[in-house]
Formats: C-alpha cells, structure tokens, sequence
C-alpha cells in the first residue's frame, strides 16, 4: 500500500485516541485512562512520522529523543507536586519554541523561495505565536514559582511600545507576503514575538494569571496548527487544533471564575493603578488546634475549603483522615472547590482524588455558596485569595467583583495557615478580622494531624 495512505491513515486513528484521551480527561475518575489512552495516540504519531520516506536525519532525531526522554525522566522524578504548574507553563513555553523552530525549519529546508506566498504567511504566524507562546511562558514560570514577584509590572510608555510591537507585527505580514523572499524579516518576527510576549504578560498579575497561563496554553496549540500546515503534518495540525480549542475553553471558564471579560483582564495592567482598598478594621483572634477541636467535635455540618497552602502542606491524606472523623461523629462534611484554587485549573480535585475524597463530596463555588450560612463550621486549609471577603466589600480593591467561597457566612470559620500573609494577588484579607473568624496559626498538615490525635483521646 502506499505510505502516503498507511501515514493518513494511522494519524486518523492517532487523532481518535487523542479525542477519546480529552474526553476521558474531564473527569477524574478516568483521568488517568485518559492520559494513558493519548499518550498511546501521541506514540502512534511519532512512530508513524518516523517511516515517512522523507525524514532528513535520524541521527539528530535519536539524539532528539534520548535527550529530550533523559531531561523529561529527570524532570518527572524531581518536580514537587507543588511545582506542577510551574512544570506545565514551562511545557507550554517549549510547545511554543518547537513550533517557532518548525516554523523556520519549513524556510530552509527547501529553497523558500520557491514556498507559495500562503505557506510563508503561515510560516510568520507559526514563529511569531511560537515566539509569543514562548516568551509569555517563561515571565508566567516566573510569576507562579516566586522568581518574578507576581503581581502585576508596568512601566513608564509601556502601552506605547505594546502598540509598536502590534503594528510591526502587522506591517511585517505584508511585507512578507508581497516582497521577494528574505529570512531577516522573520528574523524580526522572533524578536518582536519574544519582546511582546514578555510585555503582554509582566502586566497581569494576582489573581488574573490563571486566565493567562490557559490562554497560552491556547496560543502553544495555535503556533502547533500554523506550524503543521507549514510542513503540511495533519496530524500536527489536530494535535494543535485540540490543543488550541480545549486551550480557549478554559480561559473561557476561567474568565468566567474570575467574572472578567478576557479583554478586560488582558489590558488591566494598562488601567489606572488601583489602590488596596480602605484600611482593615478589627483585630486577627488566633485558636488552637486543640481548641478547635473541641468545635469541631460539636460541629453537625462543616464545609472544608482547600486553597494552595493544602498543596504547599502536602495536608489531602489529613483531610480526608478528618473528614472520616467528623462523619463517624455524626456530622455532614462537604468541600468547596473553587474554579482557581491553587496554582493550576484542577488542582485541588487531584489532590482530593489522590486522598481518594468521594467525588460526589466536593461542590462548585455556585452550588456551595447559596448553603454557606447552614454550616456549623468553614475550615479554610490554606486558601486566602479564593475566600477573601475584600472581592465583594471593598470596592478598589484588585480583586474587587470576583466571586469568592462566601466561607464569611458559616456559623464558625477556622483558617488554617502559617501566618496573617495575603495570599497570591498581594491583597490584605479582611476574613482574618472577622468576629466569627478563628486563626488556627500553623502548617496545615500538622494542625489537621493535631486536630486529628484529639479526635482519638
Ligand atoms: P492563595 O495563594 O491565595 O493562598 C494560599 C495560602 O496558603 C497563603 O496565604 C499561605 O499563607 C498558605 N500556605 C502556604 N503554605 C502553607 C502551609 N504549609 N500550611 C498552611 N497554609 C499554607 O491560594 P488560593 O488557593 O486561595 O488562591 C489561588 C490564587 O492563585 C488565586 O489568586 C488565583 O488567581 C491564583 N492562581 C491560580 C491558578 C490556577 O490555575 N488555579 C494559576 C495561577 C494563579 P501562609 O504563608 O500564611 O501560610
């Protein structure tokens, strides 16, 4: 049979298995299948692009692979599960580098010149998303792992430059595609992309980064697309094009948890500086973890809310050891997952999952907040930012209008954390101050472990 064919062919079912993986995904029950099942679909493409006649070298591409295998294996074993979504902005970045350097490969393999003007313009996009993709990446590795402080950056002529870079970018487009065939200009094209993607994403901070990070996500699976029809890979082409669509899904949810339109939050660093908000009032009263016990052992009804510090704490095995506890005292426990808990969409359901936490426990941010005031008590294990009463009280504060776990409306709330700090957006927490308000000071695992050994005397 021809190759060509078996090639087609076999991308096909490669594409099914990615589709059938994504599917899988969506819940966590048989997220691990999913994985696993477009994993198999990812090895099919690669296996299947090896036995296409016009592979130039498969020398570098076994170096590739050893290399690449050899950091990925060393990777998998030494990232912390709290550097997961560092892990996964990084993996967008290098999404975004590879479809950059396709992109340019499809120029000089061949003599370019001779590429239909569309290819070229489709080569331009692939760099210049790639490059985007890339750059943006890294400053969010940044922000979310603490080596950029992760509130928002501007400086003076900021927006400015923001709109040179977008009509270089636009006026290189028709340069490329109406003048003789010249790689300087997409020499340009990377150092404009890598330059923007820096400026578009040191402006978004606090609690907006999720929406970046699957907006990028979204832009990794796009130069993925532009790259595969410029070397004319349909299978790089799906992969993208799932990637791209899944990507922009998300950031749709994701503005949606924040009540933001993606506009408003991509162009919030170029707004007037907002101010923090009015001052606090009231005074932070701390409990102990023993005397929180005794709440909780008269508790009939306590909601749990996770937030990154239970990440931080490693504290989901002690949950769900506290969780048994309290129903075999008799009481209800439920948990509130919101939509941008932690550091990545997901986080705090993987790691419930791992705890194996019922699913059917864990409630959405809408389905939650309308029963908060029936709940004897709130246990907060390390989230700040998601319960942060300031989102709804105090207007001018960064985070004012986006919902939170009204956890405020519990009967007693007890929060479990190290410290008073604000949490990732940098905004002061007025929950602290609240009269029905505990701090139970400490790391959240052991405090839980505590509570727990008071549970058994
Ligand atoms: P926050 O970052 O607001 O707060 C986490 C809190 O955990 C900190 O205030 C910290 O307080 C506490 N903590 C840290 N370590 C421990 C520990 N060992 N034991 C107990 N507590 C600990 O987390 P939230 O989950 O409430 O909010 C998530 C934030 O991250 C939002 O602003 C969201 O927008 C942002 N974000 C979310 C992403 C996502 O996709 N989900 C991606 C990027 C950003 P202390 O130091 O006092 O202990």
């Amino acid at each position: 049979m021809d190759t060509v064919l078996i090639v087609n062919f076999s991308y096909v079912i490669a594409a099914i298995f990615f589709i059938v993986g994504l599917k899988l995904l969506s819940h966590p029950a048989t997220a691990k299948r999913g994985n696993l099942v477009s994993a198999v679909g990812m090895f099919i493409a690669v296996v299947v692009t090896l036995i296409r006649q016009d592979i130039l070298s498969y020398e570098w591409i076994a170096a590739g692979i050893v290399l690449g295998g050899a950091i990925g294996a060393w990777l998998a074993k030494r990232v912390e599960m709290t550097e997961m979504p560092e892990l996964v902005s990084l993996f967008n970045g290098f999404g975004g580098l590879a479809s950059l350097l396709l992109g340019l490969s499809s120029l000089t393999i061949s003599d370019a010149s001779d590429l239909h003007v569309a290819l070229l313009v489709i080569a331009y996009f692939s760099i210049l998303i790639g490059g985007i993709t890339f750059s943006g990446s890294i400053v969010a590795w940044g922000k979310l792992g603490g080596t950029m402080p992760s509130r928002a950056l501007i400086f003076p002529g900021m927006r400015w430059l923001y709109a040179l870079i977008i009509l270089g970018a636009l006026a290189l487009v028709v340069v490329v595609a109406t003048q003789p065939f010249d790689m300087k200009w997409f020499y340009i094209a990377i150092g404009l992309a890598l330059v923007f993607g820096i400026l578009a994403t040191i402006p978004i901070g606090g609690a907006d980064m999720p929406v970046v990070i699957s907006l990028l996500n979204s832009y990794s699976g796009i130069a993925a697309t532009a790259a595969g029809i410029a070397i004319q890979n349909n299978i790089l082409i799906v992969a993208g094009l799932l990637v791209g669509a899944s990507g922009i899904i998300l950031t749709q949810i994701m503005c949606k948890a924040m009540n933001r339109s993606l506009m408003n939050i991509l162009l919030s660093g170029f707004s007037k500086p907002i101010e923090q908000g009015a001052k606090i009032e009231g005074e932070i009263k701390a409990l102990s973890a023993e005397d929180a016990f005794y709440v909780l052992e008269a508790a009939q009804s306590v909601v749990v809310i996770p937030g990154y510090g239970m990440a931080v704490a490693q504290a989901q095995h002690a949950v769900k050891e506290l969780q048994s506890l309290l129903e075999a005292n008799g009481a209800e426990v439920a948990y509130a997952i919101h939509p941008v808990a932690g550091r990545m969409p997901g986080h705090m359901n993987v790691l419930l999952a791992e705890a194996d936490v019922p699913y059917e426990q864990l409630y959405e941010m809408d389905a939650i907040n309308p029963r908060m005031d029936s709940f004897d008590v709130a246990i907060i294990i390390g989230a700040n930012d998601v319960v942060n009463p300031a989102a709804k009280e105090m207007k001018g504060s960064p985070i004012y209008g986006m919902p939170i776990i009204e956890a405020h409306r519990a009967r007693n709330v007890f929060v479990l954390k190290r410290s008073a700090s604000a949490g990732f957006a940098g905004v002061d927490n007025p929950l602290f101050f609240k009269d029905n308000t505990r701090m139970v000071f400490g790391d959240a695992k052991d405090t839980l472990n505590t509570v727990i050994r008071e549970f058994g005397d």
